[in-house]
């Protein structure tokens, strides 16, 4: 986690009002500007909750989400994927309370014919599985995994509109990295020479394309994700 440190700013974007925040506020930044900035109003009351998501070995990497509980653990699954995890369609699952919650896409596949606990069917409402303060894990793939850390911090009654995909409210700027050869900025990482990206295994263009020609390698692009340099993920 040290070595990750510096690659990381202080602060992030706050998607609701513009300003740089430190990141280490964004909790109580995002409720008190909600107030100053309500969302579109819908025609019922309703819950909506305020999930902060970070890589489990890569706290870096975060997204605030803000879901309404018309939306499922399904739509938290998909929308997780198209921003951080999508490579080659992976399995997943939601680990809450102990229970596991598994996608809905293959519905006669069952993860107990590989010796995994037997799931519960992840298309469930959020208000039927989130609680107050609630953490809870989330895994996509269970070969590489990417392992994801979920925290309910925020929960509130309103009228807001019905949300289709999660609103989000603020994301980690991409971390910056440098060149481990030349230290010029680092573009592609190398993953055969470790898991995920780290200060060890990123290249500049230049120098990846050297290593390239010289050495077996596995070159992706830096991605803004804590499975950034896993698997095909770039
Ligand atoms: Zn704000
Ligand atoms: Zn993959
Ligand atoms: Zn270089």
């Amino acid at each position: 986690m040290d070595k990750e440190q510096n690659q990381f700013s202080e602060t992030a974007v706050c998607a609701l009002c513009g300003e740089r925040v430190k990141v280490k506020g964004l909790t109580r930044h995002l409720a008190s500007c909600r107030e100053a900035h309500p969302a579109k109003q819908g025609k019922r009351e309703r819950t909506i909750f305020t999930l902060k998501v970070c890589g489990r070995c890569e706290p870096g990497y975060f997204l605030y989400l803000e879901m309404t509980d018309n939306m499922t653990l399904d739509d938290l699954d998909g929308f997780l994927r198209g921003i951080w995890l999508e490579c080659c369609g992976h399995l997943s699952q939601f680990i809450i309370g102990g229970e596991y919650y598994s996608a809905s896409t293959e519905d006669d596949f069952d993860l107990s014919d590989f010796g995994m606990p037997e799931n519960k069917d992840s298309n469930v409402e959020l208000g039927k599985v989130l609680t107050k303060g609630l953490a809870f894990g989330y895994e996509y793939d269970f070969g590489s995994t990417t392992e994801l850390s979920l925290k309910v911090v925020g929960m509130r009654q309103g009228r807001d509109a019905p949300l289709k995909e999660p609103v989000v409210l603020a994301r980690n700027d991409p971390p910056e990295w440098v060149c481990t050869n030349c230290g010029k900025p680092a573009v592609r990482v190398d993953s055969m020479m470790g898991y995920g990206t780290s200060k060890d295994n990123v290249f500049c263009a230049t120098c990846a394309r050297k290593r390239e020609k010289a050495d077996e390698c596995g070159f992706l692009n830096i991605a803004n994700s804590p499975r950034s340099g896993v698997c095909a993920y770039e």
